[in-house]
């Protein structure tokens, strides 16, 4: 099926006779891989006598050999569709692949977030990336390193365009209020000795509309105004992940804490930090040197750390 959509991606129309020729495969059958196409990856496709088929908009595909051909050469698993790039992470790790590789797909079926929440993935059109590290350093090798991930992608989308991208505590991305990315980390083994680490990190690239997104959100297209060849921003990812968590294990989070608190959008606001059914109020004062957030509450600096926490903003301040 993708071969017929490598043939397709150009936008331009193509006869059913060409393609038909080109795949070793009858008019029929290509007529039934189309219908496919649209059905299963939702994919628009003209279809006009006498001129054949042609995709509704041009699609860029992730190309295996322009991201293996470029630093930091992690081994790549690169998929059609799967059900998320992190559970694929996490199977290939109990398979025994050996860290550090790279899990890409081109859609989500079930692509998560926190707390099961469920992260929009449609085909070829944003970044579904999980990194496997393999951790053994015990706890401190672990502290900070969402927030570090967090740098890392604000950076490559600064890099490339995307001059308004900014870090919400813990882990989110965002462009003023809208979200532009999410970073789920997963972890097995044990912390305090040997352990792996997914890094996941899903972005949107050239998504323009999707009305199952329940907050704000936005994409590179839609800031840029430029569609965005996904290949190179792994290729500019994966060397700022590589940069960024190498400085975290050598020297340790907390030479990159103002860093990251320059970089806090909601630094001085007032915030509500949720955690499960509790709500503590309090203005943003920064982070610690293990990525915790502080808050003054009350007249009185308390700092909150921990995978279940949220932040929501209290005011328009
Ligand atoms: P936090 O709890 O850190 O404040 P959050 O509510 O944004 O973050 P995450 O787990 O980071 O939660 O992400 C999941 C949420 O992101 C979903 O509940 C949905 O609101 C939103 N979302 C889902 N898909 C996308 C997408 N492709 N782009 C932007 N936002 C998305």
């Amino acid at each position: 099926m993708l071969s017929l959509l490598n043939l397709l991606k150009d936008g331009r129309f193509h006869s059913g006779q060409d393609l038909g020729a080109a795949l070793g495969i009858s008019r029929s059958a290509i007529w039934k891989q189309l219908q496919h196409l649209e059905a299963e990856l939702g994919l628009s496709i003209h279809k006009v006598r006498g001129r054949g088929y042609q995709l509704a908009a041009p699609l860029m595909l992730l190309d295996p050999l322009k991201i293996a051909g470029a630093p930091p050469f992690w081994p790549i698993t690169l998929l059609d569709s799967i059900d998320s790039t992190n559970a694929e992470a996490l199977r290939a790790v109990s398979r025994g692949q050996s860290a550090p590789f790279l899990v890409l797909a081109e859609r989500q079926l079930s692509g998560r977030g926190r707390r099961g929440r469920k992260w929009v993935s449609p085909f070829a059109e944003n970044l579904y990336y999980s990194l496997v590290l393999r951790i053994d350093g015990g706890m401190r090798q672990l502290e900070g390193l969402s927030l570090v991930v967090g740098l890392a992608v604000m950076k490559a989308l600064r890099k490339l365009g995307v001059a308004g991208a900014g870090l919400k505590w813990p882990n989110d991305v965002l462009v003023g209020n809208k979200k532009i990315a999410g970073i789920l980390l997963e972890l097995v083994g044990d912390p305090a000795d040997v352990c792996h680490v997914v890094l996941g990190i899903g972005i949107n690239v050239n998504m323009q509309s999707a009305d199952e997104v329940d907050q704000q959100w936005t994409s590179m297209r839609l800031e840029s105004g430029q569609m965005c060849d996904r290949n190179i921003l792994v290729a500019e990812l994966s060397e700022q992940l590589q940069s960024f968590i190498c400085r975290q294990q050598a020297e340790g989070f907390k030479v990159l804490r103002a860093e990251w608190e320059a970089n806090h959008l909601w630094q001085g606001r007032t915030v509500s930090l949720i955690a499960g059914v509790n709500q503590i109020d309090g203005v943003v004062l920064g982070i610690d040197n293990q990525g915790a957030i502080r808050l003054m509450v009350e007249g009185e600096e308390k700092v909150f750390s921990g995978g279940e926490l949220s932040l929501r903003l209290r005011d328009e301040s």
